[in-house]
């Protein structure tokens, strides 16, 4: 098989052996005479393949099914911008949201439709190239929102700010499974799969169950978490194939040795490239400046020379790194190193960034 160095955004590179178990998957599943994308979600081979999913989504997290939901749901991360205060949030409250790039700025648009947004913290006037520090939180706010992880601007927060009991929510995106946290501080995190837990088409909503219950019942079933909280996930057809595959690449986190082993992994990965950034100064300007606000999946840099952006990207494709174009909204670069890749492929862009100094 030929690969690539796929340092794309996302959909993002997969772990090869998941990428062969589901292939499998796809010619026939379980002895059962069908292919995965045959059978029906209420039949056993299905539906055993969907609750152990998720209850590797909750074990990989740390967190119990006694306390905690998992959802798989369709619609994107982007719908969930909409879901989650439909959900919670009505004309007479407030909501907290902290605005660290484009991500958030959505998930802000679409809380005003719903009720009264506080934006408690944010780094628009710095471009996003940092996280904020100061917040000003709202007393009794119906919840806290925060990107952990802003995919496009390469900031990753790691001390969550201190929400003095107020729920917090996070969009988990693209760095869910990369970092070791404590993920009881959080009361309900979304991500959509296809950054760092699996193909598109499938969301995962992971959410404390007092808070659950605190969610308004007055919705469409299909926009109310409680209607898929009730049915596990089944009460309409679910991406069946996605969860398939986002179970595989959580079999793949426990054979790896969890979320530490994957974190430890993930530093010394970003270290190898930002070294090389920092390394050479007159030549590269990484986007992000604070190194403890620097992403571990998304590394962000820009060409001191903009004229020599095409030299770059081309000397990157002859030597198998593709995807290395920066967000259309910010130019420049952007290295994005996510679980499942590779170490060499890292080592192979560092060796790159120093070779290309001496090349005019
Ligand atoms: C990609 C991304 C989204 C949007 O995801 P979709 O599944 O395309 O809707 C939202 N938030 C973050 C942080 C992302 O990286």
């Amino acid at each position: 098989m030929h690969r690539i160095y796929n340092f794309s955004a996302g959909p993002a590179v997969l772990p090869v052996q998941v990428l062969q178990e589901a292939s499998k998957g796809v010619l026939e599943i379980n002895n059962s005479g069908m292919s995965i994308l045959e059978v029906s979600h209420r039949g056993k081979d299905y539906e055993e393949i969907h609750h152990e999913t998720t209850e590797r989504l909750l074990r990989v997290l740390g967190l119990s099914a006694e306390t905690h939901t998992a959802l798989f749901l369709g619609g994107g991360a982007s719908m969930q911008f909409a879901m989650l205060p439909m959900n919670f949030l009505s004309k007479e409250q407030t909501a907290d949201y902290i605005n660290t790039g484009e991500w958030s700025s959505k998930a802000i648009k679409d809380a005003k439709r719903f009720g009264n947004v506080n934006v408690a913290g944010s780094s628009e006037d710095s471009l996003f190239s940092v996280l904020p520090t100061q917040f000003n939180f709202t007393t009794g706010a119906r919840y806290v929102h925060i990107t952990t992880n802003n995919t496009i601007e390469g900031t990753e927060f790691f001390p969550m700010p201190y929400t003095a009991g107020v729920p917090l929510v996070a969009d988990c995106s693209s760095d869910i499974f990369a970092v070791n946290r404590d993920h009881h501080q959080f009361d309900l995190m979304y991500a959509g799969a296809q950054k760092n837990a699996g193909p598109a088409g499938v969301t995962m909503v992971i959410a404390r169950k007092v808070f659950l219950e605190t969610a308004t019942e007055d919705l469409p079933p299909m926009l109310s978490y409680k209607t898929h909280a009730k049915a596990d996930s089944l009460y309409n057809t679910p991406p069946a194939f996605s969860i398939y595959v986002v179970g595989l690449v959580l079999k793949w986190i426990e054979e790896q040795g969890g979320l530490g082993k994957l974190e430890a992994r993930n530093r010394h990965k970003a270290a190898l490239i930002y070294d090389a950034l920092d390394s050479y100064p007159d030549v590269y300007e990484p986007a992000v400046k604070n190194i403890a606000h620097r992403s571990l999946m998304n590394i962000t840099f820009r060409l001191r020379d903009k004229g020599r952006e095409k030299q770059f990207l081309e000397g990157a494709e002859a030597k198998n790194m593709q995807g290395l174009k920066g967000h259309r909204s910010v130019g420049g670069f952007r290295a994005s190193v996510y679980n499942a890749f590779p170490e060499d492929g890292c080592e192979a862009l560092a060796e790159y960034l120093k070779s290309f100094v001496h090349t005019a």
